[in-house]
């Protein structure tokens, strides 16, 4: 089976996701860092969650280097198995990201992602995701992974408590997602959004409901995560001179702290049957060095319940995020 909970298929449900070969329908460069792909395909037809896309995440797998798509069993439960017992060079490779929207119905439903363009490492080869996305254009072929209409497939991790005041907290891989929870939130939702994006130019004009403000921190050259952190601890009242040091061997790549998952593993308190959240719920992705950063002072410094927020690392400085 999958090491990733998102993805282990239920034996009784068939397969409780929609695996398929999409075609780009159009693609948009919306500013320097981002281009907007629509992928359609119809296959999507099935593709649904029950309630709202809030920030659900879904897996693409990108061409092998000649071009082609692995070879899957597309309806079976086996793909996993299938997929990793191909040959290295026949894999392609998967990559996460966010359902920024769905539009249309039936077979002409198109899953429209928003993709970061970023600078390659100097010596490094290039991520496929990347260099996929800076050279889409329309026809180009893909895999998703993305949930079945009456599945559960997991990937939302957006849960306050109705009556939370939210803080968001993004760099630019968790834009589309906080864009999905703007849009998604009710009209009575309280609360600010942080996002801390490259330039001045990729700033965007956000749905949000009228109570959530919408803060833009361009780094135009600002060291990444410096005004992101800033901001946050003065949102929380905290003099943003006692940031704390996080040394880089510290950092997981992979850090995702929920009140419902740790990836350290962390003791997952029992529910104390009174609220401890003090009315408000963080909800923090990103740079996993800049996210751990943020946890640390949040929940070890100013004491802050674990309940009461969600750490994502979305990418890691230096790491080729497989999978
Ligand atoms: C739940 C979730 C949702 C996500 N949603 C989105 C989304 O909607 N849009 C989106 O663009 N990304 C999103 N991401 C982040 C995306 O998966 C990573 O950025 C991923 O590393 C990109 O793959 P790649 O093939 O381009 O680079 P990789 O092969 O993973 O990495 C190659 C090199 O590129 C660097 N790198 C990777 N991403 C960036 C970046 N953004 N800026 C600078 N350097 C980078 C790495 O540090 C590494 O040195 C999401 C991640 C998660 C976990």
């Amino acid at each position: 089976m999958t090491t990733d909970p998102d993805l282990d298929p239920d034996p009784d449900l068939g397969l409780p996701l929609v695996l398929g070969e999409v075609e780009v329908v159009a693609v948009e460069r919306l500013s320097p860092s981002f281009v907007r792909v629509e992928l359609g395909a119809p296959c999507l037809a099935e593709m649904g969650v029950d309630g709202s896309w809030l920030d659900q995440r879904f897996k693409v797998i990108f061409p092998c280097d000649d071009g082609s798509l692995p070879q899957l069993p597309m309806a079976g439960l086996d793909w996993w198995e299938a997929w990793q017992a191909l040959p290295e060079e026949e894999r392609g490779s998967m990559r996460t990201y966010t359902v920024r929207d769905v539009v249309g119905v039936g077979e002409h439903r198109r899953l429209v992602v928003d993709i970061v363009l970023h600078d390659p490492v100097a010596g490094e080869p290039d991520g496929p995701g990347n260099r996929w996305a800076t050279a889409a254009s329309e026809g180009d072929r893909l895999l998703v992974l993305v949930p079945r209409r009456g599945h559960e497939f997991g990937g939302r991790e957006f849960a306050p408590a109705p009556t939370d005041r939210v803080l968001l907290v993004a760099d630019e891989t968790a834009v589309p997602a906080v864009a999905g929870i703007l849009r998604d939130l009710g009209p009575e939702a309280a609360g600010c959004a942080l996002l801390e994006v490259p330039t001045s130019a990729d700033v965007q004009a956000l749905e949000a409901p009228a109570g959530v403000e919408v803060h833009w921190l361009p780094r135009d050259g600002a060291p990444r995560g410096d005004l992101l952190h800033a901001a946050t601890v003065a949102r929380l009242g905290v003099d943003p001179r006692e940031l704390p040091e996080v040394d880089d061997e510290e950092v997981d790549p992979n850090v995702w702290e929920t009140p419902v998952y740790s990836s350290s593993g962390e003791q997952i308190a029992p529910d104390p049957g009174v609220d401890v959240r003090d009315g408000l719920y963080a909800w923090i992705a990103g740079e996993s060095k800049v996210v751990t950063g943020l946890r640390r002072h949040l929940v070890r410094e100013r004491g802050v319940d674990r309940r009461q927020v969600a750490f994502m690392g979305y990418w890691r400085e230096g790491v080729s995020m497989r999978g």
